[in-house]
């Protein structure tokens, strides 16, 4: 476990059991009155044919724990409720979940229920967004407030309008200038008075990669000078009153309490001065950025780690606006923020099954005839061999590697021309592999082929480098024989995991015997919503795993089979039913076999793929080691 650094990033709902399984805590450490649940056990009665009430659902599978939600949301709570608190702080904490981190409908309906007893709301970025946190909040506590970003037109205002009509905690905050007139004459016209909102754009920047629509030039946001306009406007049309919040968001993944201290107290002085200014401020919005440790590591300087605690978030914001709002004698504001990975992102698991490793024999020296071999080498390449073996016999290993490198390229040249065979520039290649394994130079690296796709499951590793903890979910007991990198199925160079936590440029892995199962663990919050169709794979098996006092202490809630090769098509507008009888006319033409069997088996198999999904089907195995 030590090799995986889980006690850095999995703390507390990760760790590992004394058969070696990964295991989860979903209420976190401090309920030692719940059993642990084997993850390797939950996977088996989800995927494994020969498990007693198994679901015989195919791999790849993301499994959610909703409990892990839960306690997400209340430590966040509880951190902010402790500051105030302790603080002596005059007002309170009330979040919101920002559904785009994950949209799905049951993560989000057990936020509003896990969440009501603290007013916790949601945000929503676009009109769909909108749509569903409305129908969502309809469960949830009539004080939550429903955040209404990103960039709006007359009907996302509208929407909006109608929200606070139904008596929903409804803010719309202003992400361009251009928004107020909409929301004057929307509100006229449905005879709504709004709450109005600002998203300001600060100055204080972050700096990593995650900041980048931070700052003075970044994307979002109103500019002083277009905060005073809008604060004009809205006291001409005597609606300076509906100003009641103000929104920034400095960026993803702030990785320091120095530098949020530093953006939540320059936005305290502009809420500050539009109490002076004569609107009604109400709540204060730190938007999101809430970090998560990925690599366990602690550090600030990292887009992967943050250098603090839950605790030590909640209590800068709040000093920080206390301190300025104490200076100015300013009551103090509601604090909401959009915290979305440090909610959604520990609560899901995406399991996958590793199919094969290449492997790759470096030759013998035995097995090498390496005096033959000098002489076939053509005339050019004759010094680079002479270097090479003069260097090898005086002992001078650094050389050797230059010389075998420079051998190596020239054959390469000399292959292009066509002046050299296909096996002597195999016979080059082992040559120079025996010359880095002989010194100690090569530390093979074996690729394992797993059955995902990365652009589906892990957009952001491919798109931003973003990385996640992944390691085997059982066989923890064993120490690792391998190194390893993650190729996938798709037919994309980039469709390959070679960087882990902790600058690893390898993964250590075991021989593979029997089914191989690998977990990806953090990855709850984006990658679902951000995952593409590259190559026509779709999303994953899905099942949601809740404590029970059953025999293994968990139930399967909730499982639904990833979409099929059809469902996966009609997302690209082709018509699986047109499709298969276009095939099946062309069996009836070409397949020409008496009683019709041969046609019959044929159109049967092409209707199963179309009925199965995309992943390969990996035969079961009897090697699983945990008990069912
Ligand atoms: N709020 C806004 C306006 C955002 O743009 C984002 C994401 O970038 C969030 C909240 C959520 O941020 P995080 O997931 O870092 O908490």
């Amino acid at each position: 476990a030590a090799l995986y650094r889980i006690d850095g990033w999995g703390a507390p709902y990760f760790s590992v059991n004394s058969s070696g399984n990964v295991t989860v805590r979903p209420h976190g450490s401090g309920t030692m009155d719940h059993q642990e649940i084997d993850l390797l056990k939950v996977v088996k009665k989800a995927s494994d044919p020969k498990s007693s009430g198994g679901l015989e659902l195919p791999l790849p599978l993301i499994i959610r724990f909703p409990d892990v939600l839960k306690n997400r949301l209340e430590s966040i709570q509880s951190a902010f409720n402790c500051a105030v608190e302790s603080q002596g702080y005059g007002s309170h904490y009330q979040g919101v979940y920002p559904v785009k981190c994950n949209q799905d409908r049951f993560v989000v309906e057990d936020i509003v229920k896990f969440g009501s007893s603290f007013r916790f709301g949601l945000e929503a970025g676009s009109k769909p967004e909108l749509l569903l946190a409305m129908s969502c909040l309809c469960k949830g506590s009539s004080e939550s407030l429903l955040i209404c970003n990103g960039f709006k037109d007359a009907e996302y205002i509208s929407l909006a309008l109608i929200a606070r009509k139904l008596s929903l905690n409804t803010v719309i905050v202003l992400e361009q200038e251009e928004e107020l007139d909409s929301v004057i004459d929307m509100s006229r016209k449905l005879g709504v008075l709004p709450v109005v909102g600002i998203r300001a754009k600060l100055r204080t920047k972050h700096s990593g990669h995650f900041g980048s629509t931070s700052g003075e030039k970044g994307k979002f946001g109103l500019t002083t000078t277009q905060i005073l306009r809008v604060v004009k406007k809205l006291e001409k049309y005597g609606m300076l009153d509906c100003l009641q919040l103000l929104h920034f968001h400095i960026g993803s993944q702030i990785p320091s309490t120095a530098l949020l201290a530093d953006g939540v107290g320059e936005a305290a002085q502009i809420y500050s001065e539009l109490v002076r200014l004569g609107a009604s401020m109400k709540v204060i919005d730190i938007g999101g950025g809430l970090g998560i440790d990925y690599d366990g590591s602690k550090s600030t300087d990292s887009d992967v780690s943050v250098g603090y605690t839950l605790e030590e978030y909640a209590a800068a914001v709040v000093q920080a606006v206390k301190f300025v709002c104490d200076r100015k004698s300013v009551k103090h504001p509601v604090i909401c923020s959009e915290s979305g990975r440090a909610i959604v992102s520990h609560h899901s698991i995406l399991i996958f099954e590793a199919v094969s490793r290449s492997k790759y024999t470096v030759p013998t020296l035995s097995s090498f005839d390496v005096q033959q071999f000098g002489e076939q080498l053509p005339e050019e390449a004759h010094s680079y061999y002479h270097n090479l073996s003069q260097s090898a016999i005086r002992g001078d290993y650094e050389s050797c590697l230059v010389y075998a490198d420079q051998l190596k390229q020239r054959c390469v040249e000399k292959f292009k021309d066509g002046s050299l065979d296909i096996e002597q520039l195999a016979g080059v290649d082992g040559l120079c592999d025996l010359v880095g394994k002989a010194i100690g130079a090569s530390d093979p690296v074996s690729t394992y082929h797993i059955n995902l796709s990365v652009f589906t499951s892990i957009p952001d590793f491919w798109g931003i480098g973003q990385l996640f903890p992944i390691l085997p979910i059982h066989r923890l007991e064993e120490c690792p024989s391998k190194k390893g990198i993650l190729s996938d199925l798709t037919c994309d160079s980039d469709g390959k995991i070679d960087k882990f936590i902790g600058g690893d440029s390898s993964l250590p892995l075991h021989e593979l015997e029997g089914k191989y199962y690998l977990g990806m663990f953090l990855g709850g919050a984006y990658e679902e919503a951000l995952g593409g169709v590259h190559n026509l794979f779709g999303g994953p098996s899905l099942i949601r795993v809740s404590q029970s006092d059953g025999p293994h202490g968990f139930a399967v809630t909730r499982a639904v089979a990833g979409p099929s090769c059809s469902e996966v098509l009609r997302l690209m507008q082709h018509e699986p039913e047109v499709m298969f009888e276009t095939l099946k006319h062309r069996i009836e033409e070409y397949v020409d076999d008496e009683g019709g069997m041969a046609g019959a088996l044929m159109a049967g198999g092409i209707a199963e793929s179309f009925h199965n999904m995309p992943y390969l089907t990996v035969a079961s195995s009897c090697c699983l080691t945990a008990a069912n």
